[in-house]
């Protein structure tokens, strides 16, 4: 299984929420194969959505873990806990949780090894604040966030990255396709250039994804999917950006 498209529910939904998206996603999916799709809800619906969307088979995971597997952790969610209850895979570092929650590199790396050990499909998600884009500083900060958290990490053998630019996040500012596109062929050679134990599945784009811009992004050839909050909330939105990531993909 190899997760290209990705829904991140954030602190939105209920259990009719989630009813109603699956009858509008699959009124508006063309595809035949699930393979790529993925959503995050909030944890506590993991279990219940995994159940519920065995049929058409998309991929849930979480938002988070905890950096420890175990412990005196109140209010945190272990990596085996989200396999035990059905999830495939789990995203690490989004901006909001460095943001509001002060997670560091550190953290991150336990948490992707911790994922890895409990054969979830670790994403980790790297992005520039406007401040350092401003400074022209966008591909050493990338560099260093993914040199860091890979260089902290000691069993981790698979990942996909997600460049998210905070400030294209819930913004409805992307930068220019193109640009994307070179920031994912740099990323995807300091991985392979350095970090050969560790095999980069994609590198897919997150920040204010939408139905009218999908198409130019995923035109890119580096640009291997995408990672979607505001827009994956409405599941025939959703359905129809997977439907042109098909198309333009070849899946
Ligand atoms: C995100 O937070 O991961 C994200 C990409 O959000 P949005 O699509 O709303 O910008």
């Amino acid at each position: 299984m190899s997760l290209k498209l990705l829904a991140n529910w954030k602190l939105h939904g209920s259990k009719s929420f989630y009813q109603n998206w699956f009858a509008a996603f699959n009124q508006s999916y063309r595809g035949s194969n699930h393979d790529s799709l993925g959503i995050a809800p909030p944890s506590i619906y993991i279990s219940d959505i995994a159940r519920y969307s065995s049929n058409p088979g998309i991929a849930i995971g979480s938002q988070n873990i905890d950096q420890f597997s175990s412990g005196a952790r109140t209010g945190e969610i272990a990596s085996r806990m989200v396999k035990d209850a059905g999830g495939l895979f789990s995203i690490t570092g989004h901006s909001e949780r460095r943001m509001f929650f002060n997670e560091l590199d550190g953290d991150i790396a336990a948490k992707l090894d911790l994922a890895s050990a409990a054969s979830l499909i670790p994403i980790l998600c790297v992005g520039e604040s406007s401040e350092e884009r401003d400074q022209n500083k966008t591909e050493k900060v990338l560099e260093m966030q993914v040199s860091n958290v890979l260089r902290a990490c000691s069993t981790l053998h698979s990942l996909t990255i997600a460049y998210e630019p905070v400030w294209a996040i819930g913004s409805g500012m992307i930068p220019e396709p193109e640009e994307i596109n070179s920031i994912h062929e740099m990323i995807k050679d300091v991985v392979q250039s350095r970090f050969s134990n560790i095999d980069l599945h994609a590198v897919i784009y997150g920040g204010s994804v939408n139905l009218e811009n999908s198409k130019s992004i995923f035109k890119e050839k580096e640009i291997d999917g995408a990672l979607i909050g505001g827009a994956s909330l409405n599941g025939e939105e959703f359905a129809s950006i997977a439907n042109i990531f098909n198309d333009l993909k070849g899946l």
